[in-house]
């Protein structure tokens, strides 16, 4: 049986990055997954390093916006009908979490981690050869009427007086940006110091190449067989068991599956998304990720062509896809941007992992000694997986951490 220092589980961008950030800390390190590194969650994001990221999605604020998702007309929101009962608590913390002096809570305990985010990876993509993935021309969003755009200003101003850059834009100034947009939207906002990815699987495989290359080892295994042994954690893997010391679970939306054999119940929902690739018609192209706020979707500019994200579906993690929401945003996609033909028959699906409260857990798991947990990252995992992999591997080694890890932490939800 190998020993090793610290066994991490799930080798999704967070997984892969704790992982590398232990093994440049001297720690002996394994990873485990039961697939390919980068290929879960990770794999089908728009690609967005928010560094200038304030507040998170809320719950809808007006009746309006509610009835229109309740009817299905919603582009940004679906859910299963079948599932509303099971996630009903959920919703009803995320609708708490959503008023306007909790987004402030939410900002203020996020900063630490999203103020860091860019230059963590770039840091880790410098060292992994990585750097032809990321690309600093920030991200564009797109309001196709005043209304929403109207919605923006709370964000801009504290934006503003934050020392954020973000510029206001009309058509004109947007089209200049991003000649291919169609004139179908009336006002822009462009936040300068976003940053993106044009392939999020090359970008997780490189600094897992980087992982190995400092002599950790990356092992196919089924983390749910993770039990202690002693003082130590074991896993089963396909090279036989493994232990260590410290076992940490980056398992993103599949913690759970894992965490409640061991008595560890914290209330994750998942909020399901889909993509697609498609080729431009001519010449058109996109230099970075472009939202169309009013319908609830991403053009993403991709090595794989121009990805369409949507926004949540609230089903069950493993229920069969029901990309309606993707055939709901396709022909505003098509207004805004000359798609050519899909890449792929069907639409990549994927389940976002999140707490009500927007924030991901990173810390210690209690009553568990040497088992640490780092999940729940929501719509920003692929933003935050090197700096939480930073924050963890100090709080492992006994380094000071570089911000106060309590906002993160599983004790939150005690009496939950
Ligand atoms: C449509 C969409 C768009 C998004 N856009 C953005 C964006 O622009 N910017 C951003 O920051 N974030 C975005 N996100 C969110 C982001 O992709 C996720 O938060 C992030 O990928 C989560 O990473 P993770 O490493 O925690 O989980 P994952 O990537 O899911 O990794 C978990 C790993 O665990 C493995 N695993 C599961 N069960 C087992 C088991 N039993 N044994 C062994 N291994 C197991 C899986 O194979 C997987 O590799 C988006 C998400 C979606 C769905």
């Amino acid at each position: 049986m190998a020993r090793t220092d610290a066994i991490v589980l799930g080798a999704g961008i967070v997984g892969v990055s704790v992982a590398l950030h232990l093994v440049k800390r001297g720690l002996a390190v394994t990873l485990i997954d039961r697939g390919e590194p980068g290929r879960g969650t990770s794999y089908g994001n728009a690609g967005i390093i928010e560094a200038n990221t304030l507040f998170p999605v809320a719950f809808p604020g007006s009746l309006r916006s509610l009835l229109r998702i309740a009817l299905k007309w919603a582009p940004e929101a679906s859910y299963h009908a079948s599932f509303l009962a099971r996630v009903m608590p959920w919703l009803l913390a995320f609708r708490r979490n959503s008023s306007p002096e909790r987004l402030i809570a939410t900002m203020r305990a996020m900063r630490p981690l999203f103020s860091r985010a860019l230059a963590e990876h770039e840091a880790l993509a410098a060292e992994a050869r990585g750097e032809r993935y990321l690309r600093h021309t920030g991200w564009l969003k797109v309001y196709r009427s005043d209304r929403s755009f109207a919605g923006t200003t709370p964000e801009r101003t504290l934006a503003t007086e934050l020392g954020m850059p973000v510029r206001v834009m009309d058509l004109d100034a947007a089209r200049a940006l991003e000649p291919a947009l169609a004139p179908v939207f009336r006002h822009a906002v462009f936040w300068e110091e976003a940053a993106s990815v044009t392939n999020p699987l090359a970008l997780t495989r490189a600094y897992a190449a980087r992982f190995a290359a400092l002599g950790g080892v990356t092992i196919t295994g089924d983390a749910r067989s993770l039990h202690r042994v002693g003082t130590r954690w074991r896993v089963e893997t396909a090279q036989g068991p493994i232990d260590a010391e410290a076992a940490v679970v980056t398992l993103g939306p599949w913690a759970p599956d894992l965490l409640r054999q061991l008595g560890i119940y914290l209330p994750l929902a998942v909020k399901r998304g889909y993509h697609r690739h498609f080729g431009p018609r001519g010449n058109a192209s996109l230099a970075r990720p472009v939202l169309d706020a009013d319908n609830g979707y991403c053009l993403a500019p991709m090595e794989q062509g121009i990805r369409i994200t949507t926004g949540a579906e609230f089903a069950a993690r493993d229920a069969a896809p029901t990309p309606v929401q993707f055939n709901r945003v396709l022909p505003a996609a098509r207004d805004l941007f000359p798609l050519g033909d899909a890449v792929e028959d069907q639409p990549w699906i994927g389940a976002r992992p999140c707490f009500a409260d927007s924030r991901p857990v990173i810390g210690r798991a209690a009553g568990q000694g040497g088992l640490w947990l780092a999940y729940g990252h929501g719509h920003w995992g692929l933003t935050l997986g090197p700096v939480t992999g930073r924050l963890i591997a100090e709080m492992m080694t006994g380094a000071i951490p570089f911000c106060d890890p309590a906002p993160y932490g599983a004790e939150r939800f005690a009496g939950a």
